[in-house]
Protein backbone atom coordinates (compact mmCIF):
# COMPACT_ATOMS: atom_id res chain seq x y z
CA UNK A 1 0.00 0.00 0.00
CA UNK A 2 3.08 2.30 0.02
CA UNK A 3 2.11 5.28 -2.13
CA UNK A 4 -1.58 4.64 -2.19
CA UNK A 5 -2.54 8.45 -2.11
CA UNK A 6 -0.50 9.08 -5.49
CA UNK A 7 -2.19 9.98 -8.69
CA UNK A 8 -1.61 6.72 -11.13
CA UNK A 9 -0.12 9.42 -13.95
CA UNK A 10 1.63 11.08 -10.96
CA UNK A 11 5.10 9.90 -12.02
CA UNK A 12 4.42 10.74 -15.97
CA UNK A 13 4.57 14.47 -14.78
CA UNK A 14 7.00 17.11 -14.06
CA UNK A 15 8.39 17.82 -10.52
CA UNK A 16 10.56 20.93 -10.62
CA UNK A 17 13.43 20.52 -8.56
CA UNK A 18 15.69 23.43 -9.27
CA UNK A 19 19.39 21.50 -9.04
CA UNK A 20 17.99 18.61 -11.05
CA UNK A 21 15.26 20.69 -13.71
CA UNK A 22 15.75 17.13 -15.65
CA UNK A 23 13.35 14.94 -13.37
CA UNK A 24 9.96 14.73 -14.84
CA UNK A 25 7.52 14.07 -11.99
CA UNK A 26 4.15 16.30 -10.18
CA UNK A 27 3.34 14.49 -7.05
CA UNK A 28 -0.05 14.61 -5.97
CA UNK A 29 -1.63 15.50 -2.69
CA UNK A 30 -5.19 16.16 -0.84
CA UNK A 31 -6.24 19.03 0.47
CA UNK A 32 -5.56 17.83 4.24
CA UNK A 33 -2.57 15.98 3.01
CA UNK A 34 1.18 15.92 4.62
CA UNK A 35 4.31 15.57 2.19
CA UNK A 36 7.43 14.31 2.69
CA UNK A 37 10.99 15.36 1.07
CA UNK A 38 13.64 13.48 2.64
CA UNK A 39 17.17 13.83 2.48
CA UNK A 40 20.58 13.80 3.75
CA UNK A 41 22.44 17.48 5.06
CA UNK A 42 19.18 19.28 4.91
CA UNK A 43 19.08 22.44 7.07
CA UNK A 44 15.83 24.13 6.52
CA UNK A 45 12.70 23.34 5.15
CA UNK A 46 9.87 26.18 3.76
CA UNK A 47 6.81 26.88 2.90
CA UNK A 48 4.41 29.57 2.27
CA UNK A 49 6.94 32.42 3.37
CA UNK A 50 7.57 30.41 6.89
CA UNK A 51 10.70 27.87 7.59
CA UNK A 52 11.15 25.30 9.86
CA UNK A 53 13.56 22.73 10.85
CA UNK A 54 13.71 19.32 9.29
CA UNK A 55 12.53 16.32 11.32
CA UNK A 56 15.49 13.78 11.53
CA UNK A 57 16.74 15.50 8.09
CA UNK A 58 13.04 15.16 6.35
CA UNK A 59 10.86 17.78 5.34
CA UNK A 60 7.57 17.73 6.14
CA UNK A 61 4.66 20.08 4.93
CA UNK A 62 1.39 20.11 6.22
CA UNK A 63 -1.49 21.12 3.72
CA UNK A 64 -4.24 22.51 4.93
CA UNK A 65 -8.00 21.42 4.29
CA UNK A 66 -9.42 24.33 1.92
CA UNK A 67 -6.14 24.65 -0.09
CA UNK A 68 -8.02 25.02 -2.91
CA UNK A 69 -6.91 22.99 -6.15
CA UNK A 70 -3.57 24.19 -8.05
CA UNK A 71 0.29 23.76 -7.57
CA UNK A 72 2.24 24.44 -4.52
CA UNK A 73 5.66 25.16 -4.71
CA UNK A 74 7.69 23.78 -1.29
CA UNK A 75 11.65 24.96 -0.61
CA UNK A 76 14.59 23.36 1.56
CA UNK A 77 17.96 24.59 1.95
CA UNK A 78 20.53 21.72 2.09
CA UNK A 79 24.65 22.98 2.59
CA UNK A 80 23.00 26.18 2.58
CA UNK A 81 21.69 25.81 -1.05
CA UNK A 82 17.74 26.20 -1.82
CA UNK A 83 16.17 23.46 -3.48
CA UNK A 84 12.37 23.58 -4.50
CA UNK A 85 9.99 21.30 -5.55
CA UNK A 86 6.68 22.22 -7.16
CA UNK A 87 3.21 19.62 -5.92
CA UNK A 88 0.08 19.33 -7.33
CA UNK A 89 -2.85 20.08 -4.31
CA UNK A 90 -5.83 17.77 -5.83
CA UNK A 91 -9.54 18.44 -6.14
CA UNK A 92 -11.28 18.64 -2.64
CA UNK A 93 -12.11 14.33 -2.23
CA UNK A 94 -14.33 14.07 1.07
CA UNK A 95 -17.83 12.54 0.82
CA UNK A 96 -20.67 15.12 1.58
CA UNK A 97 -22.63 13.79 5.25
CA UNK A 98 -25.79 14.95 6.77
CA UNK A 99 -26.42 15.07 10.29
CA UNK A 100 -29.32 14.89 11.99
CA UNK A 101 -29.62 16.52 15.58
CA UNK A 102 -33.16 16.60 17.34
CA UNK A 103 -31.86 19.63 19.59
CA UNK A 104 -31.97 22.21 17.19
CA UNK A 105 -30.11 25.24 19.08
CA UNK A 106 -26.85 23.34 18.70
CA UNK A 107 -27.39 24.40 15.14
CA UNK A 108 -29.20 27.12 15.37
CA UNK A 109 -27.24 29.36 17.85
CA UNK A 110 -28.99 31.47 20.08
CA UNK A 111 -27.10 35.00 20.23
CA UNK A 112 -25.58 34.02 23.74
CA UNK A 113 -24.66 30.65 22.69
CA UNK A 114 -22.94 32.11 19.29
CA UNK A 115 -21.35 35.12 21.76
CA UNK A 116 -19.74 31.60 23.30
CA UNK A 117 -18.65 30.21 20.39
CA UNK A 118 -16.77 33.00 19.08
CA UNK A 119 -15.00 33.81 22.86
CA UNK A 120 -14.24 29.87 22.69
CA UNK A 121 -12.91 30.64 18.86
CA UNK A 122 -10.82 33.02 19.63
CA UNK A 123 -9.11 31.00 22.93
CA UNK A 124 -8.64 28.32 20.19
CA UNK A 125 -7.16 30.22 17.59
CA UNK A 126 -4.28 31.82 19.68
CA UNK A 127 -2.65 28.00 19.69
CA UNK A 128 -2.32 28.31 15.97
CA UNK A 129 0.41 30.47 16.12
CA UNK A 130 2.26 28.48 18.83
CA UNK A 131 5.78 27.72 18.02
CA UNK A 132 7.69 25.75 20.45
CA UNK A 133 10.59 23.80 20.45
CA UNK A 134 9.39 20.12 18.60
CA UNK A 135 8.82 17.50 21.02
CA UNK A 136 7.52 14.73 18.71
CA UNK A 137 8.50 11.76 16.67
CA UNK A 138 6.69 10.25 13.76
CA UNK A 139 4.85 8.28 13.57
CA UNK A 140 2.63 9.41 16.55
CA UNK A 141 1.19 7.18 19.18
CA UNK A 142 -2.50 5.98 18.61
CA UNK A 143 -4.90 7.74 21.03
CA UNK A 144 -6.60 4.64 22.02
CA UNK A 145 -5.29 1.24 23.54
CA UNK A 146 -6.39 -0.12 20.01
CA UNK A 147 -6.83 2.29 16.69
CA UNK A 148 -9.95 1.36 14.49
CA UNK A 149 -9.82 3.16 11.63
CA UNK A 150 -10.73 6.79 11.62
CA UNK A 151 -13.06 8.19 9.47
CA UNK A 152 -14.94 11.11 8.07
CA UNK A 153 -12.15 13.55 7.90
CA UNK A 154 -12.76 16.44 5.81
CA UNK A 155 -16.59 15.60 5.39
CA UNK A 156 -18.56 18.75 4.05
CA UNK A 157 -21.59 18.74 6.81
CA UNK A 158 -24.70 19.59 6.80
CA UNK A 159 -26.48 19.42 9.88
CA UNK A 160 -30.31 19.60 9.90
CA UNK A 161 -30.06 20.38 6.03
CA UNK A 162 -27.85 23.63 6.65
CA UNK A 163 -24.74 23.55 5.68
CA UNK A 164 -21.44 23.98 8.56
CA UNK A 165 -17.99 23.78 8.10
CA UNK A 166 -15.86 20.24 7.18
CA UNK A 167 -15.07 18.09 9.49
CA UNK A 168 -11.54 18.97 10.46
CA UNK A 169 -10.33 15.88 12.09
CA UNK A 170 -11.12 12.20 12.54
CA UNK A 171 -14.10 10.29 14.76
CA UNK A 172 -12.64 7.11 15.87
CA UNK A 173 -15.47 4.24 17.65
CA UNK A 174 -14.92 3.85 21.11
CA UNK A 175 -16.74 3.10 24.55
CA UNK A 176 -17.74 5.61 27.02
CA UNK A 177 -14.83 5.47 29.20
CA UNK A 178 -12.27 4.34 27.17
CA UNK A 179 -8.91 6.24 27.90
CA UNK A 180 -7.70 8.62 25.72
CA UNK A 181 -3.78 8.56 25.41
CA UNK A 182 -1.63 11.32 24.37
CA UNK A 183 -0.19 10.87 20.94
CA UNK A 184 2.95 12.81 21.43
CA UNK A 185 4.92 14.49 24.45
CA UNK A 186 4.09 17.80 25.13
CA UNK A 187 2.13 20.42 26.95
CA UNK A 188 -1.65 21.31 27.60
CA UNK A 189 -2.52 24.18 25.70
CA UNK A 190 -5.99 24.38 26.35
CA UNK A 191 -8.26 22.07 28.34
CA UNK A 192 -12.22 22.32 29.20
CA UNK A 193 -15.46 22.38 28.40
CA UNK A 194 -16.56 23.46 24.87
CA UNK A 195 -19.60 24.55 22.80
CA UNK A 196 -19.08 22.13 20.25
CA UNK A 197 -16.35 19.84 20.99
CA UNK A 198 -17.68 19.82 24.80
CA UNK A 199 -14.46 18.42 26.86
CA UNK A 200 -11.97 18.48 25.12
CA UNK A 201 -8.10 18.58 25.51
CA UNK A 202 -5.66 20.36 23.17
CA UNK A 203 -2.01 19.32 23.56
CA UNK A 204 0.88 21.34 21.99
CA UNK A 205 4.18 18.96 21.17
CA UNK A 206 6.01 21.92 19.71
CA UNK A 207 6.79 22.75 15.73
CA UNK A 208 3.66 24.09 15.39
CA UNK A 209 1.84 20.91 15.91
CA UNK A 210 -1.41 20.79 18.32
CA UNK A 211 -3.87 17.58 18.53
CA UNK A 212 -6.95 17.64 19.72
CA UNK A 213 -9.25 15.30 21.84
CA UNK A 214 -12.98 16.26 22.02
CA UNK A 215 -16.03 14.63 23.39
CA UNK A 216 -14.24 13.92 26.34
CA UNK A 217 -16.50 12.21 29.15
CA UNK A 218 -13.64 13.74 31.54
CA UNK A 219 -10.38 15.19 31.67
CA UNK A 220 -7.66 13.86 33.14
CA UNK A 221 -5.06 16.91 33.01
CA UNK A 222 -5.02 20.98 33.45
CA UNK A 223 -3.73 23.71 31.39
CA UNK A 224 -0.31 24.15 31.60
CA UNK A 225 0.67 20.58 32.74
CA UNK A 226 3.71 18.34 30.38
CA UNK A 227 2.15 14.93 29.63
CA UNK A 228 4.21 12.07 28.42
CA UNK A 229 3.33 10.30 24.99
CA UNK A 230 0.89 7.49 26.03
CA UNK A 231 -0.53 8.82 28.85
CA UNK A 232 -3.96 9.31 29.98
CA UNK A 233 -4.95 12.85 29.47
CA UNK A 234 -9.31 11.84 29.63
CA UNK A 235 -12.27 9.38 29.05
CA UNK A 236 -14.27 9.16 25.47
CA UNK A 237 -17.97 10.33 26.00
CA UNK A 238 -20.25 12.30 24.01
CA UNK A 239 -19.96 15.96 25.46
CA UNK A 240 -20.79 19.20 22.88
CA UNK A 241 -22.50 18.68 19.45
CA UNK A 242 -22.05 14.49 19.40
CA UNK A 243 -24.18 11.94 17.92
CA UNK A 244 -23.05 8.90 20.13
CA UNK A 245 -19.93 8.27 22.70
CA UNK A 246 -16.63 8.56 19.97
CA UNK A 247 -13.14 9.88 20.17
CA UNK A 248 -12.37 13.27 17.67
CA UNK A 249 -8.97 13.59 17.02
CA UNK A 250 -7.70 16.41 15.03
CA UNK A 251 -4.53 17.74 14.28
CA UNK A 252 -3.05 21.08 13.09
CA UNK A 253 0.41 21.62 11.81
CA UNK A 254 1.76 24.95 11.51
CA UNK A 255 -1.82 26.03 11.25
CA UNK A 256 -2.14 23.74 8.73
CA UNK A 257 -5.82 21.26 9.75
CA UNK A 258 -4.52 17.81 8.46
CA UNK A 259 -5.83 14.16 8.81
CA UNK A 260 -4.80 12.81 11.79
CA UNK A 261 -4.81 9.43 10.26
CA UNK A 262 -2.02 10.38 8.13
CA UNK A 263 0.17 10.66 11.09
CA UNK A 264 -0.53 7.31 13.74
CA UNK A 265 0.72 4.38 13.78
CA UNK A 266 2.42 4.57 9.83
CA UNK A 267 3.88 7.48 7.85
CA UNK A 268 4.19 5.07 4.63
CA UNK A 269 1.60 6.31 2.54
CA UNK A 270 2.66 9.44 2.88
CA UNK A 271 3.22 11.66 -0.81
CA UNK A 272 7.25 11.66 -0.63
CA UNK A 273 9.31 13.34 -2.71
CA UNK A 274 11.92 11.55 -4.39
CA UNK A 275 15.01 13.00 -2.87
ZN1 LIG B 1 -15.55 14.58 14.75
Amino acid sequence: MKRALLAPASFALLISILSAPAVAETLSVAPGGVVRWPGLEVDRCGQAGRTFAAVAGDCWYAIDLLTPAGEMRLSRWRRGQKESATVRISAYPYEVQHITLDDDSQVNLSSADLARVKEENRRIGALWALDTPRRFDLPLSSPLESLPSGGRFGSRRFFNNQPRSPHNGADYSAAEGDPVLAVADGRVALAGDFFFSGGSVFLDHGDGLISMYFHLQELAVEQGRDVKRGEVIGSVGQTGRATGPHLHVGLRWRGARIDPSLLLASTEQIPTIPD
